[in-house]
């Protein structure tokens, strides 16, 4: 897991889940863009990191605590940091979803949309 500095961790966060990550297999660096990373190289990174979060057995788990943590940086359950700010902005800042499960709730069909073919690059 992609070990990065906590926004707003929740009050019932667990970690059991990053010890079965994916991530932990390849290198960390997929998952957070270096500083200026635009363009095509930053499209790329993000496909690489979306399409191991796919296959990852914690997705689920991982993307509700991303949402929950309002995690600022980087990839998680396959939700960029531009996927996240679009769920963030629909959001209401007074209901903010901090228990769990409430964060996949929030982000509806993002988190498949994440990490469907298009989304990865793959065409039919
Ligand atoms: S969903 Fe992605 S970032 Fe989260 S634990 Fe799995 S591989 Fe790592």
């Amino acid at each position: 897991m992609p070990q990065q500095p906590l926004a707003q961790v929740p009050d019932d966060a667990t970690w059991f889940w990053q010890e079965q990550g994916a991530c932990r297999s390849v290198d960390p660096t997929w998952f957070f863009h270096p500083q200026n990373e635009r363009g095509l190289p930053r499209l790329r990174r993000d496909r690489q990191a979306k399409a191991v979060c796919a296959s990852c057995s914690v997705r689920l788990e991982c993307a509700d605590y991303a949402i929950r943590a309002r995690e600022p940086y980087g990839v998680w359950g396959g939700l960029t940091e531009e996927d996240r700010e679009r769920i963030y902005r629909r959001l209401d800042s007074r209901h903010y979803p901090r228990d769990r499960g409430e964060g996949l709730r929030a982000a509806g069909a993002d988190v498949d949309r994440a990490i469907s073919p298009g989304a990865l690059g793959i065409t039919a």
